[in-house]
C-alpha cells in the first residue's frame, strides 16, 4: 500500500503528470509518461471550467498537494529492495509473513476491541485510476455506515497494545482509496496469494491523521470470477495502461461500488503495526489483514498483472508464486520485511470464524 497520513497514498505522485482533457470525453488520461521528467501540461482555463469533480479527483491525486514530504519516485525493478530512507532503516516495515491462525505466537484481540465492519460505498464521481503499477479506485463520495475503528488509551489504534479490559472508544474512519497488488504483499505461512486488495482508511486523533489499512488476499485456486472486480474491470482500458502507463477513467455518477462485496464474509483478521509498502515507507500504519481470502479468476489476475509496470521485476526473480511465473507476469508487491519482534494479533468473531 502506499500513502501516508502526511501524504496521500499514491505510488508515484512525483512522476510526470500530463493531463489530456477533451470536454465531453469520458476518458481522462492523467499522467505519467514513463521516464519523463517534469512535463506537467497546463490545463487551459476554459477546459478547467469543464472539469468534473471526478476528473479533478484524478488530477489531484497525480500531483503533489504541496503539503507533507515529497514522495520519491520509485519502481518495482528490485521489488523495493533499492528503496531508501525508512524503507531501508525502519524497524516496523510492511509487508510481513503472517502465520496460520492456530499459531501459538498470535495474541488475541478481545471481542470488545474488534473493528466494527459496517458498509462502505464509493458513489458519484468515482474514478478508477490505473497508474503504471497499480489499479486504484478513488472517489469524491465515499460513504460509510457503522464502520468503526477501536481506539484504546487515547491513541492506541486497534487497541493492539491494550489489556482485554481497557476502555475503548470507537471512531469512524474515512476512506482514502482502494487499490491492488499482484502478487499479494503479505504472505500466509510463507505462501503468496495471487493478489491483495488494500482499502486505505484514516482516522484523525488529536489533529493527527493515522492510517488503518485493510488487506484482503485474492486467491485464484478455484478460478472463480470476483464480481466486485468485474465491476471495476469494465472501466479499465488495458491497452492504454500498457502504452501510456496511467489512465484515469471517470465512472458514471450512478455507479456505486460496495466495498463490502469485496471483503470476505468472515471478518476475522490479523492486526499489527507496520508501514506503507511504498516509499517513503512511513511507519505507524495499523494493518488489518483478513485471515480468509476472497476468490478471483486467473483471467482477472492476468488483468492485474498486465497493469504492472514495465520496470517491475519478472516473477521468476522475486517470488515463489508459481502461477505468476507461469503467466510471465510482472509484479507490484514489495518484498517481505522482518518482523523484528513485533506482535501479531488475531481478531476473531467466533469459534468458527478463523
Ligand atoms: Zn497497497
Amino acid at each position: 500500500m502506499m500513502t501516508g497520513a502526511q501524504k496521500m497514498p499514491r505510488d508515484g505522485w512525483t512522476r510526470t503528470q500530463a493531463v489530456l482533457l477533451s470536454a465531453g470525453f469520458l476518458l481522462l488520461l492523467c499522467g505519467s509518461v514513463r521516464g519523463g521528467s517534469d512535463g506537467n501540461l497546463q490545463v487551459p482555463a476554459a477546459v478547467q471550467a469543464n472539469i468534473t469533480s471526478g476528473e479533478d479527483l484524478c488530477k489531484e491525486t497525480t500531483q503533489s498537494k504541496g503539503n507533507g514530504p515529497a514522495i520519491p519516485a520509485f519502481n518495482y525493478a528490485s521489488s523495493g529492495d533499492d528503496w531508501t530512507g525508512d524503507c531501508q532503516t525502519g524497524k516496523q516495515q510492511s509487508p510481513i509473513d503472517l502465520p496460520t491462525t492456530d499459531n501459538s505466537t498470535l495474541g488475541s484481540i478481545p471481542s470488545s476491541h474488534l473493528v466494527r465492519f459496517g458498509t462502505i460505498t464509493a458513489s458519484g464521481n468515482a474514478v478508477l485510476r490505473l497508474e503504471i503499477d497499480e489499479v486504484e479506485l478513488l472517489s469524491s463520495n465515499w460513504s460509510t455506515a457503522n464502520f468503526q475503528i477501536p481506539v484504546c488509551g487515547g491513541d492506541n489504534i486497534g487497541c493492539l497494545e491494550s489489556p482485554p479490559d481497557a476502555p475503548v472508544e470507537y471512531m469512524s474512519a474515512s476512506i482514502v482509496n482502494l487499490h491492488f497488488h499482484a502478487n499479494s504483499e503479505h504472505t500466509r505461512n510463507g505462501n503468496y496469494y495471487g493478489a491483495e486488495a488494500h482499502l486505505v482508511t484514516k482516522i484523525t486523533l488529536n489533529g493527527k491523521k493515522n492510517l488503518v489499512v485493510f488487506g484482503t488476499w485474492m486467491d485464484v485456486s478455484s478460478n472463480k470470477t470476483n464480481e466486485f472486480f468485474s465491476g471495476l474491470q469494465s472501466y479499465i482500458n488495458d491497452t492504454s495502461v500498457i502504452s501510456v502507463g496511467s489512465v484515469c477513467s471517470p465512472v458514471p455518477e450512478n455507479v456505486k461500488f460496495s466495498i463490502d462485496n469485496l471483503l470476505p464474509a468472515t471478518k476475522t483478521y490479523y492486526a499489527y503495526r507496520g508501514s506503507l509498502t511504498t516509499p517513503p515507507c512511513t511507519e505507524g500504519v495499523t494493518w488489518i489483514v483478513f485471515t480468509k481470502p476472497v476468490q478471483m479468476s486467473i483471467t482477472q489476475l492476468k488483468a492485474l498483472y498486465k497493469s504492472n509496470a514495465y520496470t517491475s521485476q519478472p516473477c521468476a526473480n522475486v517470488t515463489t508464486n508459481a502461477l505468476c511465473n507461469i503467466l510471465g507476469a510482472r509484479t507490484n508487491n514489495r518484498l517481505l520485511q522482518p518482523l523484528n519482534g513485533r506482535t501479531i494479533k488475531l481478531g476473531s468473531y467466533g469459534p468458527d470464524s478463523n
